[in-house]
């Protein structure tokens, strides 16, 4: 049997001599020599115990040998789980008791406080730093440079990533190889990839925008990446002669307009802008196309279903939506209390179904079969609307979602942290609008009576417990939340008062 995704991700371009990496020091790094890495990191697992199906954790700053981890896991049949660098011992914590991981991987920084955690659950423990250094690298050196791929089909799982938990738990969304390769040839088709391509990423890994939207759709046509361990401006603007597309969060391109070396000169070379994760506004699409003459094309997708929606390529994109459903893609808006069906220009529950969508949730059946409808539609939570071209719109979050700077936080998660902390009544969190993460977070909170802790204290209070993303830009106090007749917190009157907090 094959192995679906090693044969059309790796296998065409493993003998290939051309650029796969460029790095922002210079160096490259071809598809055969990234081929050869894996098979070693490959042959590591294998050493380590890792057998098909197994789970591999890793928390790992963005580097070439940690896109090997990646195809490594492929090669062997494991499952990888990619971890957000910003989350802390505790909340790692969660993810390795809930994946159970044959292997843990994360930077010698973190080794202590995760060796515990490894070890409680059974797991080994291997390092991997930003440089490419560390035990698991070592590992892999003493290993042969091929290795036999696993067989694998399109229904076993490729990777488990975890999304936002609305009660504080996240959920770990599994994605199959036929997942992942069906959105990979849709999205390189659709988006015109091919060998020539160069592709600025400035994404991190550990999400599906970076690690599979990105990587995925070069890897299936040997395109080439210009890898950069974080989003720099300085850095962008110096690769982009060299380079022909580019994919981002917004905020990317918000900063990118701040900057007035952005013009159609520095652009000319380029062929394509996306932009995903988050609502790009308007403003932002019509200050882009009026700067560089190009227009950002805006595609929507979840971790749970890749990605659904594109704004076309030759045809019109559309400021303020998110496109047409994608090619094999099925996207349905439905009545939130009913599932029925709605017509254009209704405002519904954006559902979708197709060899996209995940196959629910890990360990989590009951969650799994309250999203995932049984004719196989998957309920997204998010909120919008078809217009009368066919373009999807989307309106709003079911769930409240906060999305700041393209990372998602969940309010429940940081008001559970706030409310368990001393002197805090209750607490409502929302995100307000942020120059420049698009979206910020902040906290009202009500102290209980008698106490004296300040905002100050709360904040600090939180900053080991929460990753930074998710701790309040601004904590409000306040003597009371505004309620309605059934007592639930009006948080769109606290959206509307707290409206310019941030800008
Ligand atoms: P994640 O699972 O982290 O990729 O977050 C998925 C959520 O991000 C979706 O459910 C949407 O709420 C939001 N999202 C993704 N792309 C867009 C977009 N282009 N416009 C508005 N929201 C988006």
């Amino acid at each position: 049997m094959s192995n679906a995704l090693y044969d059309a991700l790796f296998a065409p371009h493993a003998k290939s001599d051309a650029v796969f990496l460029r790095l922002t020091d210079g160096d490259g790094l071809s598809h055969r020599s990234f081929a050869e890495m894996a098979a070693r990191f490959a042959g590591a697992l294998t050493a380590d115990g890792v057998k098909a199906g197994d789970r591999v954790a890793a928390q790992v700053d963005k580097c070439p040998e940690a896109l090997a981890l990646y195809a490594a896991c492929i090669q062997t049949g494991a499952v990888l789980v990619p971890l957000n660098t910003a989350y802390t011992p505790s909340e790692i914590d969660y993810f390795v008791g809930n994946a159970e991981p044959r292997l843990v991987v994360c930077g010698q920084a973190a080794a202590p406080a995760l060796s515990a955690i490894a070890e409680t659950n059974g797991a080994t423990l291997r390092t991997l730093n930003a440089d490419g250094s560390g035990s698991l690298r070592a590992l892999a050196d003493a290993q042969a440079s091929a290795f036999d791929p696993a067989p694998r089909s399109t229904d076993d799982l490729a990777a488990i990533l975890y999304t936002s938990g609305t009660t504080g738990r996240s959920k770990g969304a599994m994605l199959t190889h036929g997942n992942l390769l069906s959105n990979a040839l849709t999205l390189s088709d659709l988006w015109r990839f091919d060998a020539e391509d160069v592709l600025i990423h400035a994404l991190p890994i550990f999400h599906t925008h970076g690690l599979f939207v990105a990587v995925n759709t070069c890897l299936v046509t040997g395109a080439s990446i210009i890898f950069m361990p974080r989003f720099d401006v300085d850095a962008i603007i110096k690769a982009m002669p060299d380079a022909t597309t580019m994919m981002g969060v917004p905020t990317f391109y918000t900063r990118l307009l701040d900057d007035a070396r952005l013009t159609k000169d520095l652009t000319k070379g380029m062929r394509l802008f996306v932009s995903g994760s988050a609502p790009l506004p308007a403003e932002t699409h019509r200050a882009f196309e009026a700067r560089t003459g190009h227009r950002l094309l805006e595609r929507y997708g979840m971790t749970e279903t890749n990605m659904n929606t594109s704004n076309p390529y030759d045809g019109d994109r559309f400021a303020g939506t998110v496109g047409l459903p994608l090619p094999g893609v099925e996207v349905r808006v439905t009545d939130p209390a009913t599932g029925t069906p709605l017509g254009k220009g209704e405002i519904g529950v954006i559902e979708v179904r197709g060899p996209n969508v995940f196959h629910g949730y890990w360990r989590m059946p009951d969650k799994t079969a309250e999203e995932l409808r049984a004719n196989g539609f998957f309920i997204t939570g998010d909120l919008g609307t078809f217009d009368e071209r066919g373009y999807l719109h989307i309106v709003g979050r079911q769930k409240d979602l906060i999305i700041s700077g393209g990372f998602n936080i969940y309010p429940k998660e940081v008001e559970t942290a706030l409310e368990a902390l001393p002197g805090v009544d209750e607490s409502a969190v929302i995100g307000v609008p942020h120059p420049d993460f698009g979206e910020g977070v902040i906290a009202i909170v009500v102290p209980e009576a008698g106490t004296q802790a300040g905002a100050d204290d709360l904040a600090d209070a939180l900053k080991d417990k929460l990753a930074r993303f998710k701790q309040p830009k601004r904590i409000v106090l306040v003597d009371e939340l505004p309620r309605n007749a059934m007592g639930k917190v009006q948080k769109n009157v606290l959206r509307e008062q707290f409206v310019g907090l941030l800008s």
